[in-house]
């Protein structure tokens, strides 16, 4: 897979020609508000690179990599204040999952209680 898709938005973001808010980046690690927020504390954890569309094509080579988006994700819940009340981790697959972004992404949201599942 190319480390970039040109027609990704998600790519996009993280090259600066769609803008948003870095709220944290590193050598392979961007995270960014949604753009509709589903809950007061609503960021997205994506990888840099366009390496996988989703959870459903992660290799075991790629556990240790979707670990550290995990770990992001419970950092920035830490520095939100959000971590002692608690908050949801989500990973959307494909169609049935809701996936609309084909570029791997973390849900981190909380600040209040959320919904059943639905
Ligand atoms: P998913 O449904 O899991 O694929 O989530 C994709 C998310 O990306 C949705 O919650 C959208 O609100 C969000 N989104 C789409 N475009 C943008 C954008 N330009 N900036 C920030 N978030 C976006
Ligand atoms: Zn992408």
């Amino acid at each position: 897979m190319p480390h970039k898709d040109p027609n990704c938005i998600f790519c996009k973001i993280v090259d600066r020609s769609i803008s948003s808010t870095t709220v944290f980046e590193d050598d392979e690690i961007y995270v960014f508000p949604d753009i509709h927020p589903q809950a007061p504390v609503h960021l997205l954890i994506i990888p840099k690179d366009h390496v996988l569309r989703s959870v459903a094509e992660m290799s075991e080579a790629d556990t240790a990599f979707v670990g550290r988006m995990v770990y992001r994700a419970k950092l920035l819940a830490e520095e939100r204040g959000i971590d002692t009340d608690g908050y949801r981790l989500v990973f959307n697959v494909r169609h049935h999952g809701g996936q609309e972004v084909d570029h791997i992404h973390l849900h981190l949201l909380g600040g209040q209680k959320l919904g059943p599942l639905g």
